[in-house]
């Protein structure tokens, strides 16, 4: 062991003059009080030599080397080969730099083999990214189901006060028809579509409403609003059902609560997902019957055909009434319908997406695949259009 050498600002190697490089670093020795403390590093041509206030230590190059290790690979550590209980280490990774040991090659297989310690740092560093990252990107594709689930939970409690908030909100614009027997009838030709509605524990009740708007949509917990125009531009009772049925669909599938959900951050559905579903509870109780926040999505309105679909043949109702109601809005209304779909009503039966073009085909394509018989709904839709028109 070597004390107390003087150390001159520049060395010479060779007859070159290096410029001394000093490195942060902390010796490990068993002379040291308490076998280890900081101090700096250089190498001069010599020895690789470790100084601080009280302490001197030398490695000769002959006898020096270097590698990379420590906690994470994060260390360059000099050690003495002859003395393998002593080591010095530094987290200055410029001194696999350092001019006196680039210029020494037998140290070149050593840096090489340090740098790729290091390496191999970055690239699990880099790896913990990606996986992170895949993470995020499973947690966001996850995010769906985690909707739905979580949907599943909420208390019928909070859907009926969400449902009632809407409620309260669309009656502010719209003119309600009051108007029992015509009420009565509708739910005595629809009951068997909404017994299958109710079956799910949502008890279907009806309002009509004074607006030529072709249109009609159903509120979390199972009310429905049906605009006067969709039953002018209807020509049957099962259009009008296979309407009914889409819109209740939304209902029983918790499209709405879903919706609800999906606007709050990933992290908090993944709270409630992993721990309770009261931590959504602040996000109903804010909830302030935004209709805009409310739009369906084109999975939405995909499933709500489909289920629809599903409850019109359980209720032996000719489905087919629903594509028979597009290709009638699109032949005699188009213009119409731009209107709706420009005007991008919120909830609205025709929404923006996905196209009717596109809902027809599936639809004609589900009707081929459909087997049953149906029960003629009553004769009754023209008598049942006039009367309700005249109210108005
Ligand atoms: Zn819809």
């Amino acid at each position: 062991m070597n004390i107390s050498q003087s150390t001159s600002i520049l060395q010479p190697l060779n007859h070159i003059i290096y410029p001394l490089r000093n490195y942060q670093a902390i010796i490990i020795h068993p002379d040291v009080p308490g076998g280890r403390c900081s101090g700096s590093l250089h190498i001069d041509t010599l020895a690789a030599v470790f100084s601080s206030d009280a302490f001197t230590y030398k490695i000769p190059l002959s006898a020096l080397n270097i590698s990379a290790g420590g906690a994470g690979n994060r260390f360059i550590f000099l050690k003495n080969e002859s003395q393998s209980q002593i080591s010095i280490y530094t987290s200055d990774k410029a001194i696999l730099k350092d001019p006196v040991l680039q210029s020494d090659s037998q140290f070149s297989p050593q840096i090489n083999e340090a740098r790729k310690t290091l390496g191999s740092l970055i690239t699990g560093s880099l790896l913990v990214v990606v996986l992170l990252l895949g993470l995020i990107g499973a947690l966001y594709l996850l995010k769906d189901k985690m909707v739905e689930g979580l949907a599943s939970r909420v208390p019928a409690s909070w859907e009926r006060a969400a449902g009632d908030k809407l409620f309260n909100a669309l009656s502010l614009q719209y003119k309600f028809i009051q108007n029992d027997s015509l009420k009565k009838e509708f739910m005595r030709v629809g009951a068997p579509l909404f017994k299958q509605v109710e079956k799910e524990g949502y008890p279907v009740s009806l309002y009509f409403v004074k607006d030529p708007s072709i249109n009609a949509f159903a509120l979390p917990g199972g009310k429905v609003i049906i605009q006067s125009g969709l039953i002018d531009n209807a020509k049957s009772w099962e259009e009008v059902m296979g309407v009914l049925g889409h819109e209740l669909a939304h209902v029983t599938r918790r499209h709405h609560i879903r919706g609800i959900i999906n606007n709050v951050g990933i992290y908090t559905i993944l709270a409630a997902t992993l721990g309770d579903v009261s931590a959504l509870a602040g996000t109903f109780a804010s909830f302030g019957g935004d209709l805009a926040s409310l739009s369906n999505s084109r999975t939405f309105e995909n499933e709500a055909d489909e289920t629809g679909w599903d409850y019109l043949v359980k209720a032996r109702i000719n489905p087919k009434g629903l594509i028979s109601f597009f290709e009638t809005l699109k032949k005699d209304n188009q213009s119409k319908m731009d209107t709706l779909v420009n005007k991008n009503v919120d909830l609205s039966f025709l929404s923006t997406h996905p196209n009717t073009d596109d809902r027809i085909a599936h639809l004609k394509k589900k009707q081929k695949e459909t087997k049953g018989s149906f029960n003629p709904l009553p004769d009754t839709f023209a008598d049942f259009k006039k009367k309700l028109l005249n109210k108005y």
